[in-house]
């Protein structure tokens, strides 16, 4: 490992207290919504991938309404749930991928009910997650962490930029490095606040392209601005 690099996330973890502070200085304490379903979150998350927040949500209103119970959904033809969401991008990948995940639930639980999820030891209601296709690290945390209310930290490409601009996470970083990373140094109390209010700073300010630094509430945190000076 590159000592130097090693040392600068060192100092960038010690800063992590006034990032979650500033953060919350401009954005607030977002509150978790209760009583959410953990498939209707698994199968949104499905939804949002590669696409805009906005579509996928048009995608999972006109699925639910389509199919108010997810049983009617597994038992309709793939192109059903393909028009159903087509507003949403990727449609065909996609309603293969709700279908089938919905198949293998029933399959393996004899019903579609995810409520144990919310019980089970973490380690196990994780890895029942992971274990279907298509589902990754960012949607089995953010069913943990939204429906179930479990301390799994979601890392979604915002968040995952912003980490590693901060000097929080390698460059080079997989998927389940950064969630493995981010999950331990983030204190579990503020998972749901840090994730939102990261990704309301990669959309305003920290944005892929021109990031707005002189607005930014973490500019004296950040190691890809120290370097641009
Ligand atoms: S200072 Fe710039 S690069 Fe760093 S987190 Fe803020 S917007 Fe992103």
């Amino acid at each position: 490992m590159n000592h130097e690099a090693s040392n600068d996330r060192v100092l960038a973890r010690e800063s992590l207290p006034y990032i979650i502070q500033n953060l919350r200085a401009v954005y607030g304490v977002p509150k978790l919504e209760r009583g959410l379903d953990p498939l209707d979150v698994l199968i949104e998350t499905i939804l949002s991938q590669s696409t805009t927040n906005a579509n996928s949500k048009r995608a999972f209103d006109s699925l639910k309404r389509r199919f108010p119970a997810w049983e009617s959904a597994r038992r309709a033809r793939v192109t059903s749930i393909e028009a159903a969401i087509k507003s949403g991008g990727l449609a065909k990948q996609k309603s293969v991928r709700i279908r089938q995940l919905l198949n293998e639930i029933h399959k393996r639980r004899g019903s579609l009910d995810l409520a144990f999820l919310k019980t089970a030891p973490l380690e196990e209601a994780r890895g029942f997650l992971a274990s279907f296709k298509g589902v990754g690290p960012k949607t089995v945390a953010c069913t943990l962490l939204f429906a179930c209310n479990r301390p799994v930290f979601p890392i979604d490409t915002h968040i995952f930029r912003i980490a590693r601009r901060l000097g929080l996470i390698p460059d080079k970083c997989s998927d389940e490095e950064a969630h493995r990373l981010m999950g331990e140094m983030i204190p579990k109390k503020r998972y749901y606040e840090v994730h939102i209010n990261l990704i309301r700073l990669g959309r305003q300010i920290c944005r892929p392209r021109g990031p707005l630094c002189e607005q930014c509430c973490l500019v004296d945190y950040c190691e890809y601005y120290t370097a641009q000076c």
